[in-house]
């Protein structure tokens, strides 16, 4: 028999951390969520760090050499 615990909880809640908005990083491709650091700037924001942000200035003058 296989041991059932008498809870009265059915399911346990997932907590949502405020349901903060994403984003998908331009350089990388990946998903980053919303930061304090950007709460006036979000709309601007398309990386998800400093790193990608120069790889992305970097790769971006399209200059031919
Ligand atoms: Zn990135």
């Amino acid at each position: 028999m296989p041991k059932t615990r008498p809870t009265t909880a059915t399911a346990d809640t997932p907590r949502k951390k405020g349901q903060l908005p994403t984003k998908q990083c331009a350089v990388c491709r990946r998903p980053f969520e919303w930061r304090k650091k950007w709460a006036t700037t979000w709309e601007n924001v398309r990386y998800c760090s400093e790193r990608c942000r120069r790889a992305a200035r970097h790769s971006s003058p399209p200059t031919d050499d």
